[in-house]
């Protein structure tokens, strides 16, 4: 009897674990070992940098394809920065072709909130933390629905980079 109280009591703690991280964090799918660390220390990085009003200032600098910033893209969904950071997914990519140009470290398309993290990611990210922090933060203005070329991918991290110190 104790035994079977041990073992639903776990599976019930368990339950409650999954569902306090689904609302609180993004979710993170496959990633293991040193990709890991990387991956949940960039997200602490960029929800910490979130939270800042001056990192905040980086959604009025750019725009959707209809040209509504994504300051206002946000407030239309009730949701603060962290709260819509929360609500991506992050999942490990070693072989799509963006992933396997040179220099890309994570992609998605404007509006997606499947961010696809590259394996270079971890040595970039672990070496230079901020840069880690301000890429996951530049996928994010593109589940927003912010597109690229224009702007140019260098200039979003420049400017993220310039908000969210
Ligand atoms: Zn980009």
């Amino acid at each position: 009897m104790w035994r079977t109280l041990a073992i639903a009591c776990g599976v019930m703690s368990c339950l409650a674990t999954l569902h306090a991280r689904s609302d609180a964090e993004p979710i993170v799918r496959a990633f293991a070992g040193t990709e890991r660390f990387a991956i949940m220390r960039a997200i602490d990085g960029a929800v910490r940098r979130l939270a800042d009003p001056d990192c905040q200032r980086v959604f009025n600098d750019f725009t959707d394809s209809e040209g509504h910033t994504l300051a206002e893209k946000l407030a239309a969904l009730g949701k603060t920065p962290v709260e819509f950071f929360n609500d991506l997914y992050f999942t490990e990519d070693r072989v799509t072709s963006c992933c396997l140009r040179r220099g890309t470290l994570a992609f998605t398309a404007p509006g997606q909130r499947v961010i696809r993290v590259c394996q270079r990611f971890a040595a970039v990210s672990l070496v230079n933390a901020r840069f880690g922090d301000a890429t996951l933060i530049h996928e994010m203005l593109h589940a927003l629905g912010l597109g690229e070329n224009p702007p140019r991918s260098d200039e979003i991290t420049r400017q993220v980079l310039a908000r969210c110190s």
